[in-house]
């Protein structure tokens, strides 16, 4: 029997926001590695596994898993809060690393074994004007990317007004640009025309809002947007506005991704029980790791909706291996959000999942597959200014919700 020993953090990449936990056993050179990455608030995720959650781990046997993780998701009383479940994520991977490891095993396996030959994803597409999108999502799908997401730009992009050509209070705060819903209702849907015309309806497209919308244009996207076939729309309501999805549902059939904002099982799971949503988007250490993500699939499966686990650019090898091993044995999977990394950061990452042709695969080393050059990650960490305030206004100078 495994027992833990000590737990710790790895903070790498600007600003840390690579958090990696690192449960040590006490058998020699048995040890597990999980993601609790957060580019906002990494500190705080690293104190509470450091000083609150860790130290109150040591001695326990590191192969109940799920004994592990009902104790400390219930040990605060107050739970499900993002730091909390992001900590016990990371923790909830390490200990899926080790119990991989003792059984020699890559953890897909241990799920289930593979229901898939490997991955697929999607890739990013973005451009300032429709022809460099247009030339974008071509060079995706050359790669070999099945489906590809497509945005005028970055967050909110078709929504932003030119601040002087608009309505404002006298007393505005200096802008550059405003979102707009009206101007965005006018432009995504335009863009999707498009990139129809140009490309036609074989490539699978998706298009992710930002959660920029008030709920009744998110409706009217929703409607807009029907014709163009995409793969799914993602994020059109922001987490408190959920409820208009039965709204969206009942009047068009674009298929509904949502949910990277997700951390609370009373978000996610109406949703897919009540087939509100077609692909659940949470990010497996915000969920609070494999754990409730592995049961977050099978319930998934039971009501035909699919996931479609987050990562993006933020993310760290890590938490990418622990949504892969997920999606090779589940049924329910539909599409994995892509991710890259730089040559240093897999360097740092020996067996970090490998990204070919558009789709990802794991290698047969045992648990997550992926380990840590500490030394080498530590490296990567370089000081950065604290971020994580609403950048996007509208005219009157109100936050936009992302
Ligand atoms: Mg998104």
């Amino acid at each position: 029997m495994a027992k833990i020993q000590d737990i710790r953090v790895i903070r790498s990449r600007p600003g840390g926001s690579w958090a990696i936990v690192k449960v040590i056993t006490d058998q020699p050179g048995l040890w597990g590695i999980g993601s609790a990455n957060d580019v906002h608030h990494a500190e705080t995720v690293t104190t509470a596994i450091e000083q609150v959650i860790g130290p109150r781990l040591i001695g326990r046997d590191a192969a109940q898993i799920e004994d592990i993780w009902q104790s400390v998701y219930t040990a605060a009383y107050w739970r499900n809060g993002s730091i909390l479940n992001t900590a016990l994520g990371g923790i909830d991977m390490a200990l899926w690393d080790i119990k991989g490891k003792e059984a020699g095993l890559p953890l897909y396996q241990l799920l289930g074994g593979k229901c898939r030959d490997a991955v697929p994803c999607y890739g990013h597409a973005s451009g300032k004007d429709l022809e460099a999108l247009a030339e974008d999502v071509q060079r995706w799908m050359e790669q070999g990317f099945p489906v590809v997401r497509c945005q005028l730009g970055a967050y909110g992009g078709g929504g932003f007004l030119d601040a002087d050509s608009v309505s404002r209070p006298k007393n505005g705060r200096q802008m550059e640009n405003v979102f707009d819903d009206e101007a965005y209702l006018e432009n995504v849907p335009r863009m999707f025309t498009f990139l129809r015309e140009r490309l036609g309806f074989g490539p699978k497209l998706t298009h992710d809002v930002h959660e920029h919308l008030k709920p009744h244009n998110a409706v009217t996207l929703s409607k807009l947007l029907e014709p163009h076939r995409l793969y799914f729309l993602e994020d059109v309501l922001p987490p408190e506005q959920i409820d208009w999805f039965r709204l969206i549902r009942a009047q068009c059939t674009t298929p509904q991704a949502m949910g990277e904002l997700f951390v609370n099982p009373h978000e996610y799971v109406p949703l897919i029980s009540e087939r509100l949503i077609d692909y659940v988007r949470v990010r497996v250490s915000k969920a609070g790791g494999i754990t409730p993500c592995r049961k977050i699939a099978a319930l998934c499966e039971f009501y035909g909706v699919q996931t479609a686990f987050q990562e993006g650019g933020d993310n760290d090898p890590v938490n990418q291996a622990a949504a892969m091993h997920l999606d090779l044995a589940s049924t329910s999977f539909g599409i994995q959000e892509e991710n890259q990394f730089s040559e240093v950061e897999r360097d740092a990452f020996p067996g970090a999942a490998v990204l070919a042709g558009g789709h990802l695969y794991p290698n047969d080393n045992p648990g997550l597959g992926v380990d840590i050059d500490e030394e080498k990650a530590a490296s990567l960490y370089r000081d950065r200014a604290p971020s994580g305030t609403a950048q996007d206004r509208r005219a009157d100078g109100s936050v936009v919700r992302p």
